[in-house]
């Protein structure tokens, strides 16, 4: 019989991850069948006790369930640790092993995938929830120089430089000065090579509102939010000039490569499976 994996969550009729891990499965030749469960608000660790039970071997966990699914692991990873969440759960021998994706996923992304590299990049990373939290580490690990975390609520971008303990990490609201020398005199980076976007305030078709000034500075200006158009953040960035934009698409692919390799002990090939899911957003 196939191995059974799955994404639980609730909602999760929308969720790609099932079309993703079938084309992974394809191209590796591994033996599993991949589902979508959906957990009643209520009910997640009856849910993925009873697909435990029935021999399932691994899930990905998407809203609402990533910090349950973190109190649920057993061991955990560093990187999960310190997002305080969990996407991932591998049910082994002696118990159920945690880890987060995410983050690495938006690295490999940007690195591979986008071609920019990270080292020694002055990076402003906009918001601090669940998401910012989560790739807080890896971009630290990928030896970033300096970043700055922005957020409409000034306090909860200091909590999240704090739980960093980092001195590369600093904290600000969305206010910060335009100008280059202002900043350096506000202790901040005089310029930022990459610009992330980890707020929802897409879901009301906006853009964070930073100064349009610190766009053009950016090589990059990456939101993790992706659609079938670019998002109110990618045309903001591009309408002030940066030279280039991306969402989140990739992130999700590469997250659930990071998932599959964890299950499988196999890395499979992103790039065609990338291409397939923006097809199908643009409607081809
Ligand atoms: P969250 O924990 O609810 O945090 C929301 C963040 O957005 C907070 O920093 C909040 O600021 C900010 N925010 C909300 N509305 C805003 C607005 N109108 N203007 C400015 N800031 C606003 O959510 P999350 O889990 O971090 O998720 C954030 C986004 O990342 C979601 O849209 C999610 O879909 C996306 N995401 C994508 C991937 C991927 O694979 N591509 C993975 C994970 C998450 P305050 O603190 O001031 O409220």
């Amino acid at each position: 019989m196939s191995d059974r994996y799955a994404v639980v969550g609730n909602p999760v009729a929308h969720s790609r991850s099932p079309s993703i891990h079938a084309q992974f499965a394809a191209q590796t030749g591994q033996d599993l069948v991949y589902e979508r469960l959906l957990a009643p608000l209520d009910g997640f660790v009856a849910t993925v006790e009873a697909f435990r039970a029935s021999g399932g071997r691994g899930l990905n966990v998407t809203v609402p369930f990533k910090l349950e699914a973190f109190a649920f692991a057993q061991r955990r990873t560093a990187r999960a640790t310190m997002a305080g969440a969990v996407n991932t759960l591998r049910f082994d021998a002696d118990g159920v092993f945690g880890d987060n994706t995410d983050g690495i996923g938006l690295v490999r992304d940007i690195t591979v995938r986008l071609g920019q590299g990270l080292g020694d990049a002055s990076v402003l990373l906009l918001g601090a929830g669940g998401a910012a939290r989560g790739v807080l580490q890896p971009l630290l690990d990928a030896g970033v120089r300096a970043l700055t975390v922005a957020n409409r609520t000034v306090s909860r971008a200091e909590d999240l430089a704090r739980l960093a303990g980092d001195a590369r990490v600093r904290a600000c609201g969305f206010d910060l000065p335009a100008d280059a020398q202002a900043r350096v005199r506000a202790g901040l980076p005089e310029r930022f090579d990459l610009i992330v976007n980890a707020t929802s305030a897409g879901l009301d078709d906006a853009a964070p509102a930073i100064p349009a000034a610190l766009y053009p500075t950016a090589r990059l200006c990456y939101d993790m939010v992706y659609g079938a158009r670019p998002t109110a953040f990618m045309t903001a960035a591009a309408a002030a000039g940066c030279a280039a934009t991306a969402d989140g698409l990739g992130m999700l692919v590469e997250q659930a490569a990071e998932s599959f390799l964890l299950w499988r002990g196999v890395r499979p090939v992103t790039e065609p499976v990338y291409r397939r899911l923006r097809a199908e957003l643009a409607g081809h």
